[in-house]
């Protein structure tokens, strides 16, 4: 892996650990030699880990549609910055540029990031590692939920392993650099399950 994106909030949050746990990540991230790949804002968690990973002098690449330039102020200080012509470029741009992939606490935009390459992983387009680093339990509910997705059989058992769940950095980045796409078979046929 040499480049990892990040999906999270434009919003920091309630809790300080929300952007504590940014700031640890972009850590191990430059400890690593990880460049970051991110949506290129400068608010929110957003700009914690791009700030996080700057200040300890590591690779930063923002992707920012133009329409968001302004809303989301883009990061005036970054390695490189793409600007997209809309949404969907920035989201296959992020993906083209980048080794993994990893949600922290977010809002919608997050949500969305994340269930789009993990479907399109799902799928077979690509078979790069979909992770969720889970600080201060915020993503136990939805986790919980796609367990229940599992056990009702709309979500095959191979591909809700391929969604990597961690509390710690260190630990995620492990997994992920370890990740090998499920072998399974992506379709199966009625009451295979
Ligand atoms: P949020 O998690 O809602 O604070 O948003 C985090 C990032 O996701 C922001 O940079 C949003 O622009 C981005 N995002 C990506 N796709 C979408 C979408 N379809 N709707 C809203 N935000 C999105």
């Amino acid at each position: 892996m040499r480049d990892i994106c990040v999906y999270c909030g434009s919003s920091p949050g309630r809790r300080e650990e929300y952007v504590e746990a940014a700031r640890a990540f972009a850590g191990e991230l430059v400890a690593r030699d990880l460049g970051l790949v991110y949506g290129g804002a400068s608010v929110g968690v957003m700009g914690a880990v791009a700030d996080a990973v700057l200040a300890q002098g590591g690779r930063v690449t923002g992707v920012i549609p133009q329409a968001l330039q302004d809303k989301e102020i883009a990061h005036p200080a970054l390695t490189d910055l793409h600007i997209t012509g809309s949404m969907h470029e920035r989201k296959t741009k992020m993906a083209e540029l980048s080794d993994g992939f990893v949600a922290m606490p977010g809002g919608v935009g997050t949500l969305e990031e994340l269930f789009e390459i993990w479907t399109w992983g799902q799928l077979g387009w690509h078979g790069k590692p979909c992770a969720v680093l889970n600080v201060a339990g915020y993503y136990d509910g939805l986790i919980r939920f796609l367990d229940h997705a599992a056990d009702e059989q709309f979500l095959r058992p191979w591909h809700r392993d391929m969604l990597l769940v961690e509390e710690q950095p260190a630990r995620l980045l492990e997994r992920m650099a370890d990740y090998q796409k499920p072998q399974a078979k992506t379709w199966v046929k009625k009451g295979e399950l």
